[in-house]
């Protein structure tokens, strides 16, 4: 289990999350990111971390340590 947490003032609304993720990311009508979910199950965290390294203003962080 891992968790997604995206910083707004950041996020460019490049997209490159969602093309890479879209099952854990969207945008809103303001081209700000939008959490699908922020808990990613094992199973998903490599496709969810291609995201969050693909993200070109570093907006996204992926913390993988289980609470
Ligand atoms: S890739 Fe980064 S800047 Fe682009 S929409 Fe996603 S979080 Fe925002």
């Amino acid at each position: 289990m891992a968790t997604i947490t995206a910083d707004l003032n950041k996020c460019q609304g490049y997209a490159n999350c969602v093309v890479t993720d879209p099952d854990t990311f969207d945008l809103d009508d303001d081209g700000k990111v939008v959490l699908v979910r922020a808990r990613i199950a094992d199973e998903d965290v490599a496709v969810a971390d291609e995201a969050v390294r693909s993200c070109p203003a570093a907006a996204l962080m992926l913390d993988s340590s289980r609470s």
